[in-house]
């Protein structure tokens, strides 16, 4: 049981050496960490031999599971060919130049031009960066907030972390910076007031977004980020018809939409992007994770044809695009993403998610049923189970007492990885799951759960 034996060798090293992300790291001499090995398919194994199903897809981003061959081989002639170009001072490779037309291919939207990135923050930071760029060239210089959302995750950049709405993101990092403006969450379950409708709560919302841009102003915001489904905020679905009502505000005010489909993207909510689930019409797209499925880091940053020609007009003011990342365009990860869409396509992986997700939904909402469970909710193959004290009340535990950290560690010795968001449990298994190792998933789950219950009481 972790913390309960001592530290490996290697784990000695691990902790001597290594400053982990989103880690207590004050604990991290008596845990350890698990030190991952292998992978294959659905399964990843630890050094000392145990396996695991990775019901998170890693971070929601190994889709295709680990150790596809195709994807091995593609890597493998990519860095024979050319192991690294950059696409700066109008260098270019024809990895960058094939998928950059493949998601222009599949985007929900018109698109006209693709932006690389190495990372998903990097790809939100990018798309405030443009959002300045593109207001200063078209002579409005204090268009220049970005609306975000309690609870949304957009990584941890700067400005990324600064959009996030989640006070670990902020508290003892200096942020948000300002030019960050955040409005309601969407998340009816513990938003939503006694006897208010869905309907009334999504209205509420709205109302309460325009009150926002009527106060700051709508001549001082650029743009509003979301993401279709919020990821690590805790799996929030947000209700019907609220991305009508949120982009009807936006439409009326000249605010832009920014979909961040870092997590949504590929086919993860049975689309191929979580704006056609959500009834989203973003302008511009922040894509990663299952962009390469995982086999290399990549961000993408989507934009049509109009906004594109503001950079043009405002470049040739200014002499050059000034912004780039040396691994933005890298060949590998390009190839990789090339690779990905291709399999994504000829396997119909979308066609496997649609057919999966009835069974997912039915162990989630089992799980509803579960004494610690207050609210499941899901979209497509990613879902989340709500730890309460109370059902009834839907009553918190109190954040010291760990108890979704303890269940998910006690689901992990089950033989299953999913991920603690304070008492939230995620579920985000690789897109290429069967029903039969779903079953064997949920079945953890549960174990882990009814073992976390009788830790509680
Ligand atoms: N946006 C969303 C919705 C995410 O879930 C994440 C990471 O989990 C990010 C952005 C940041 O991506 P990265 O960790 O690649 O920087």
């Amino acid at each position: 049981m972790l913390g309960q034996t001592p530290l490996t060798n290697f784990q000695t090293r691990d902790v001597e050496s290594l400053l982990h992300p989103y880690t207590p790291i004050h604990k991290l001499k008596t845990i350890g960490a698990v030190v991952m090995e292998r992978g294959e398919g659905i399964y990843v194994y630890d050094t000392q031999g145990r396996g695991y199903i990775e019901g998170m897809s890693g971070l929601w981003c190994a889709g295709l599971g680990f150790g596809d061959e195709e994807m091995i081989e593609a890597a493998t002639a990519q860095m024979r060919a050319l192991p690294f170009y950059h696409i700066f001072g109008a260098k270019s490779s024809e990895p960058a130049v094939e998928l950059a037309e493949k998601l222009k291919e599949i985007a929900p939207v018109p698109i006209s031009k693709v932006f690389f990135t190495s990372s998903g923050s990097e790809a939100n930071d990018t798309q405030v960066k443009l959002a300045w760029y593109m207001n200063n060239a078209l002579g409005r210089p204090n268009k220049k907030k970005i609306i975000s959302r309690i609870k949304a995750y957009h990584g941890v950049t700067v400005m990324a972390a600064s959009l996030t709405g989640l006070p670990g993101n902020h508290n003892g990092w200096d942020l948000p910076v300002d030019r960050v403006l955040h409005t309601d969450c969407p998340h009816y379950y513990r938003f939503g007031t006694e006897g208010e409708s869905e309907a009334d709560f999504v209205a509420r919302t709205a109302k309460s977004l325009r009150d926002l841009i009527e106060r700051e102003g709508p001549d001082t915001i650029a743009a509003m980020i979301a993401e279709p489904v919020m990821g690590a905020g805790g799996v929030i679905v947000p209700p019907k018809g609220y991305f009508e009502a949120i982009q009807a505000v936006l439409d009326e005010h000249d605010i832009i939409l920014i979909a961040d489909e870092v997590i949504t993207g590929f086919g993860r909510t049975g689309n191929w992007w979580g704006s056609q689930t959500l009834n989203m019409k973003p302008k511009t797209i922040s894509a990663a994770k299952q962009l390469t499925a995982a086999y290399a880091p990549l961000g993408a940053v989507m934009v049509p044809e109009d906004i594109y020609q503001s950079y043009v007009d405002h470049s040739a003011t200014l002499g050059s695009f000034a912004h780039g990342f040396t691994y933005g365009g890298h060949p590998l990860s390009c190839a990789l993403g090339v690779k990905a869409i291709e399999i994504y396509q000829k396997r119909d992986i979308l066609g496997h998610v649609r057919t999966l997700m009835p069974l997912f939904e039915q162990r989630l909402k089992k799980l509803a049923d579960h004494p610690l469970v207050g609210e499941t909710r899901f979209c497509g193959l990613v879902g989340g189970a709500e730890l309460v004290a109370d059902k009834k009340t839907k009553r918190s535990f109190d954040p010291k007492q760990g108890v979704g950290p303890e269940a998910s560690r006690l689901i992990e010795q089950n033989g299953a990885i999913l991920r603690a968001i304070g008492d939230t449990i995620a579920i985000c298994p690789p897109m290429i799951i069967t029903e039969a190792e779903l079953n064997e998933l949920f079945d953890r789950f549960e174990k882990g759960l009814d073992q976390a219950e009788a830790w509680v009481s």
